[in-house]
């Protein structure tokens, strides 16, 4: 597949390629500037005559694979793994009648049905590498009822979309993904650490609002001694620190509500109880306030929420995160972007879809190859790139290679795994990329019995915060009041994700049991013990990490060498090229720069 790429440059094309590079004149390397919300608009026939090879099938494999065959180029997506998404994913239920249920409610044509994922497994480098397999169900589900099934999920990968993640909110938009409220914080989420009451957990408002009154309350009263401020100025302050800290007229912390209550609010003379603060003492001990880098721990049970990624207002698409690729791979491309070669496993399907009365359609699925490992990327001259790969087949395990040749190759693999990969990239350029450092990260997946956060303790959403291994607990933002829902039962990286990886799997449900009954007592009995998931980031099979540990503020001279780019027909993408890694964000944003700069370059 190789196409002279060798075209005058008209003063018409040269416009147009400079207003694309009203996106590629941003590349990253220039500094700061506003996230692309949308891919660049490219110079008309940008692709005719042109092919593109793609490393990944994860987000930023599959944006790229629908921005490029719409602007015409001929594309194959090349994706190692047996399934889609890459470290979107999201395992349901297995049982056949819940899947089928599934594909009814979302994808009746039942389009790619590998998009339905139920097991998944870690590679060789895990101390327990056998698939793990959703069984989650509706216990009250009949399926011959015509009633919908409490809808069950782990987002074992991302899980959550800020307001401020433009270009996925956009993407979200374009491709139909409906999106809904994700909650991170309410004030009955429980936060937990043995040097606060004997490891006993407390409600969040009760402490943050103690600490943040008691603050308020010891400002006011130096401020109201101070003779050196103007009385302006004093009376300000004070009606600031009144507000802030929910202070009475005498600036004490004393009869507000904000800490919750102890007997709620009721009718006649059921009188409420509000909670006493927390001493201040109490909460300074306690470890909630934490700190530390948050790449490597939880971060500050306290004020995780002012983060700029996680603050109000985030979401979640409805259904699931995979619903970000499920929605790219059914995005219709123009017929002429596929390139079937001799003996394609693309081709009986497609067949028999054709022949099914629809006519020819084409989606970005349909270019995806799945099972095949890109062994090697070499610039074989000025106009072409040669793509090795090792095709496995998925039934027999046994493996083919083969080679194709592209005008550009675009990677999403990780840098460390592209570092040890073959390619004509200098040894100088690969140093840099091995070098890039990677955030182990971990999760586990409960089914509840019941929704018993909800009944017991008035959680409806957030995430409950704990200094055990476990880090954390997620709360379903959706289905409020159903029979049962999926609890996120643990996330941590960085060290403790180290350490929980490499327990074997029996040792993992152990120990996130343990973690969830410091938040909840009899844990193991309010949820589906036998049913938990575990994931190692670290050890899933074409994955490093988590993702990259910030690398533009943690290591910014490797971040700096690695997106010196372009790099002759080779265009790095991915969330690690961006200054959101651990983000889709940067995985799409990083997309369209390589866009914007193959347009630059080659428009
Ligand atoms: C635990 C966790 C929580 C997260 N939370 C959030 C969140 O809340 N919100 C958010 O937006 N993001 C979150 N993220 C980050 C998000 O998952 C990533 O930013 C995004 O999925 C990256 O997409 P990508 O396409 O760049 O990379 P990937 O998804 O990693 O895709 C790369 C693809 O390349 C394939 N590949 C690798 N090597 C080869 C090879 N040699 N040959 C062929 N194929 C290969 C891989 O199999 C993979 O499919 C989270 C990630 C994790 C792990």
């Amino acid at each position: 597949m190789t196409i002279s790429d060798h075209r005058p440059l008209s003063r018409r094309s040269l416009l147009q390629a400079m207003t694309a590079l009203a996106g590629a004149a941003a590349l990253p390397t220039l500094g700061a500037r506003r996230a692309l919300a949308t891919m660049p608009d490219l110079p008309a026939n940008f692709g005719k005559g042109r092919s593109i090879a793609i490393v990944g099938a994860g987000v930023a494999g599959l944006t790229a694979g629908w921005k490029l065959a719409n602007a015409g180029f001929k594309v194959t997506i090349y994706e190692g793994d047996s399934r889609y998404g890459g470290r979107s994913l999201t395992p349901r239920p297995v049982r056949a009648a819940y899947r089928d249920w599934w594909f009814n409610k979302y994808n009746p044509e039942r389009l790619f049905p590998n998009m339905y994922v139920s097991t998944y497994h870690e590679d060789e480098r895990s101390p327990d590498p056998a698939p793990q397999i959703c069984q989650f169900d509706d216990p009250l589900w009949n399926p011959n009822s015509g009633r919908s099934p409490v809808e069950l999920f782990l987002n074992a990968g991302p899980g959550r979309i800020p307001s401020d993640h433009v270009a996925l909110i956009r993407l979200c938009q374009q491709t139909g993904v409906a999106l809904e409220p994700y909650i991170f914080q309410s004030n009955y989420n429980l936060l937990q650490s043995p040097t606060f009451a004997n490891g006993a957990p407390v409600a969040y408002n009760k402490v943050n609002y103690s600490a943040r009154g008691q603050v308020a309350e010891m400002l006011a009263k130096a401020i109201a001694e101070d003779t050196q401020l103007s009385a302006e100025f004093r009376k300000q302050m004070l009606n600031l620190l009144q507000q802030m800290g929910d202070l009475n007229a005498q600036n004490q912390l004393k009869d507000s509500t904000r800490m919750g209550y102890s007997h709620l609010p009721g009718g006649w003379r059921d009188a409420p109880i509000a909670n006493p603060a927390v001493p201040l003492q109490q909460t300074l001990d306690s470890g909630f306030a934490g700190g530390g880098n948050p790449e490597t721990s939880p971060g500050s049970f306290l004020y995780n929420a002012d983060n700029i990624d996680w603050q109000n207002s985030l979401m979640q698409p409805i259904g699931g995160m995979d619903r970000v690729w499920q929605r790219l791979l059914v995005q219709p491309v123009p017929t002429g972007s596929l390139q079937l070669r001799s003996g394609d496993p693309r081709g009986r399907g497609l067949q028999a879809r054709d022949g099914g009365g629809k006519g020819v359609r084409r989606f970005v699925g349909d270019l995806v190859l799945l099972n095949h490992r890109i062994a090697g990327i070499h610039e074989t001259s000025k106009a072409n790139i040669r793509i090795d790969f090792v095709v496995t087949d998925p039934v027999g395990g046994k493996s083919t290679t083969g080679s194709e040749t592209f005008d550009f190759c675009f990677s999403s693999m990780a840098p460390n795994l592209l570092a040890k990969t073959p390619t004509s990239l200098s040894p100088e350029f690969n140093a840099w990329l091995a070098k890039v450092d990677q955030t182990p990260a971990i999760k586990v997946g409960w089914q509840g019995r019941t929704r018993f956060w909800e009944r017991e303790n008035n959680i409806y959403g957030g995430i409950s915060w704990t200094k055990d291994i476990i880090g954390q607990i997620w709360y379903p933002s959706e289905d409020f009041n159903a029979s049962t829902g999926v609890l996120t039962g643990a996330y941590n990286r960085g060290p403790g994700a180290v350490t929980f990886g490499n327990y074997k799997q029996k040792e993992r449900i152990a120990a996130a049991l343990h973690g969830g009954s410091l938040l909840h007592a009899d844990f193991a009995a309010k949820v589906y013990a036998d049913k938990g998931l575990t994931i190692a980031w670290h050890y899933m099979p074409f994955q490093v990490g988590g993702w990259a540990s910030d690398t533009a503020n943690t290591q910014p001279d490797v971040y700096r060498a690695i997106t010196d780019l372009p790099r002759g027909r080779l265009y790095l993408a991915g969330d690690a090229w961006s200054y959101l890694p651990g983000w889709q964000e940067g995985a799409i944003t990083s997309v369209y720069e390589a866009i914007g700069a193959l347009a630059k370059v080659h428009g």
